[in-house]
């Protein structure tokens, strides 16, 4: 099987954290005195919170994968069938057979924009940490010897610079392929991205270049594609 390329394209837009805080968990190898034992990831160099592309496109498989792939609904594991969109789209690692396509999509990783640097600058801050106790069921007081908790996360109202790149082979249908990948960033929006989101953590948005909402204006494409 011949896999022949004929086009890249990159999609930019903005990621916004809503209401609640963000938390991509980070290493805790690096961290100081008095810092949090619950760290989110930082860039090694800017040392800033970033958004990685693999959280965003795990994410996005997984709800894809829970709503149409059987192997995910029965036993909580990636599909590898390499024959259905989310295969085709993300690309399948376990699968051994050699004629198995390349995966076609790309997520960079998101980094803070202008306006939410400084917006960080201003505050003195780039993340708040968030103390979380676990409630004694009788006497209605913090369990002392299991917390307070503290858990770092990105603040509401953090930007992020976001990009997409989709790869598309001969024989491709691009208008499939948009109007598969709107649902994904429709599902995510309902569910949320990061740890804790039972908790009410990580409710982000994706917002396109033209300032619609990402999966609108993959569906725009969809139909400009067809
Ligand atoms: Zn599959």
């Amino acid at each position: 099987m011949t896999v022949k390329l004929i086009g890249i394209e990159e999609m930019r837009g903005t990621l916004k954290v809503l209401e609640s805080g963000l938390r991509i968990g980070g290493s805790k190898e690096n961290i100081g005195i008095g810092e949090t034992d619950n760290p989110i990831i930082r860039h090694p160099i800017t040392n800033s919170p970033y958004v990685p592309g693999s959280s965003i496109k795990g994410k996005i498989r997984s709800l894809l994968e829970l709503r149409d792939c059987r192997a995910s609904q029965n036993y909580g594991t990636p599909c590898d069938c390499g024959e259905c969109p989310v295969c085709n789209l993300f690309g399948h690692p376990h699968i051994k057979k050699r004629e198995a396509p390349p995966s076609r999509l790309l997520f960079r990783d998101c980094q803070p924009n202008q306006t939410t640097i400084k917006d960080w600058q201003e505050a003195g801050r780039d993340s708040e940490v968030k103390m979380e106790v676990l409630i004694d069921r009788r006497s209605n007081t913090a369990k002392g010897n299991i917390g307070p908790r503290a858990t770092e996360r990105i603040p509401a109202g953090g930007e992020f610079d976001f990009s997409l790149v989709i790869r598309l082979f001969e024989g491709d249908d691009p208008s499939k392929f948009y109007r598969y990948l709107a649902d994904g960033f429709e599902l995510l929006g309902r569910d949320y991205l990061g740890g804790y989101g039972s908790r009410g953590y990580g409710h982000v948005a994706f917002v396109a270049e033209d300032g619609t909402p990402f999966s609108e204006y993959l569906r725009k494409k969809a139909g400009k594609a067809s």
